[in-house]
């Protein structure tokens, strides 16, 4: 069963007894066929998509390039939603974390990370995650729903107005961005909501829209080995690959999405990655849990697995999270593996975990949604 997208069903009238409709969400095509219904020119709909993704503005009459009356037209007619926040958190490692509230009630989590030379936000695709992976708190969450293109979008709305970060007349195009990097990293599989992921990405990469180009964009997937391909060639965008074990045996338990699409399907399919054939690296995660997988021989299969795929692999220092099965590896093991994976050639970077006093790091995110039983 499709739902209506939830984000239409604004429960205020306008003046004629209708409902508003929102146009976070829609991509250029829809807003001109929106503009042509009320007899107006398909061009109006390049200076809306502008006004609503570019400047991020909410309000009509900010919208000066359009006329007066038609702005209140629009008014009438239209909505430029924002979520609602429910919690807004601050680590003291300058981590924030939302919690978003749908307009159906459900919950999703985004999260900013400042660093020196950028800015990244993580960006959830689904409420809850179907994956069950055994190391990450959002698989104790069962999958709600997938998030709409408007949902996805308005995560990054979210941040931009929080980080005040919109370009304006004086500030058309933005240096030392705070918000500089997208990350597909937050609660949920990104690939099992493809079409709606990636209508958000297209908007996100557009430089009429959101304009933050596909360089500075990484999909993260658990490996769903069908999607990897189209989301090359749809996208472009950066892989990054929840690798985690080295061995199917040790996947199918930690990472369950193995049993379906193994580890040679899953190097297969990274192996014709588009970005791998140009200079883009396909990134490689490796959360370490103690005594389950960061030993040299791990290590060592590792690098014989991915031979020959331009790669780098950021090992993931696994974060605990309440009754969780799994301990942290320790430093010294994890640079130990880490030495061995750069003396073969690959950069290993070890992720500093982020925001754990606020549960925001890699596999903390989860929301109190549930899933309503159909009747
Ligand atoms: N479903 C996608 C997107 C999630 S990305 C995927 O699996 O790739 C989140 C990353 O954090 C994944 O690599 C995930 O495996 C990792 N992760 C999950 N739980 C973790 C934990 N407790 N500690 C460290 N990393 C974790």
């Amino acid at each position: 069963m499709t739902l209506a997208d939830p984000t239409n069903k604004n429960p205020s009238v306008n003046f004629f007894g209708e409902k508003p409709i929102n146009l976070i969400g829609m991509n250029l095509r829809q807003m001109e066929t929106e503009m042509t219904e009320i007899g107006e020119p398909p061009f109006r709909a390049n200076q809306l998509y502008k006004w609503v993704y570019n400047r991020g503005v909410t309000d009509f009459e900010s919208m000066t390039n359009i006329a007066k009356t038609l702005r209140s037209e629009l008014a009438k007619r239209y909505i430029i939603s924002r979520p609602a926040i429910s919690k807004s958190l601050d680590s003291t490692d300058g981590t924030h974390k939302w919690l978003i509230k749908l307009t159906d009630g459900n919950e999703v989590e985004t999260v900013h990370i400042p660093e020196s030379d950028r800015g990244t936000l993580c960006i959830s695709s689904q409420i809850g995650c179907t994956l069950n992976c055994k190391f990450c708190y959002t698989g104790t969450q069962r999958l709600v729903r997938n998030l709409y293109p408007g949902e996805i979008l308005e995560q990054i709305m979210v941040a931009r107005d929080f980080l005040n970060e919109w370009p304006s007349e004086e500030r058309k195009s933005i240096y030392d961005r705070q918000l500089s990097n997208i990350v597909m990293m937050g609660m949920g599989e990104p690939l099992y909501n493809f079409d709606n992921v990636s209508a958000a990405l297209k908007i996100i990469m557009d430089g009429q829209g959101i304009s933050i180009s596909r360089r500075r964009i990484t999909l993260s997937t658990a490996g769903v080995v069908p999607l990897i391909r189209r989301c090359g060639e749809e996208l472009g965008v950066g892989l990054a690959v929840s690798l985690h074990a080295v061995r199917d045996d040790l996947r199918n338990e930690i990472v369950p999405i193995n049993k379906k699409y193994p580890l040679s399907e899953l190097i297969s399919a990274c192996r014709d990655y588009p970005g791998s054939r140009n200079s883009r690296r396909i990134t490689f995660e490796y959360v370490m849990l103690k005594g389950v997988n960061d030993s040299p021989g791990d290590a060592h299969e590792l690098v014989r697995l991915i031979s020959g795929i331009p790669a780098k692999v950021n090992l993931i220092p696994f974060n605990p999270w309440p009754n969780s099965p799994y301990e942290r590896s320790s430093e010294e093991s994890i640079e130990k593996f880490a030495a061995i994976i750069r003396n073969a050639g690959y950069p290993s970077p070890v992720r500093t975990p982020r925001g754990e006093d606020i549960m925001a790091a890699c596999g903390q995110l989860k929301s109190e949604s549930k899933r309503v039983p159909k009747k």
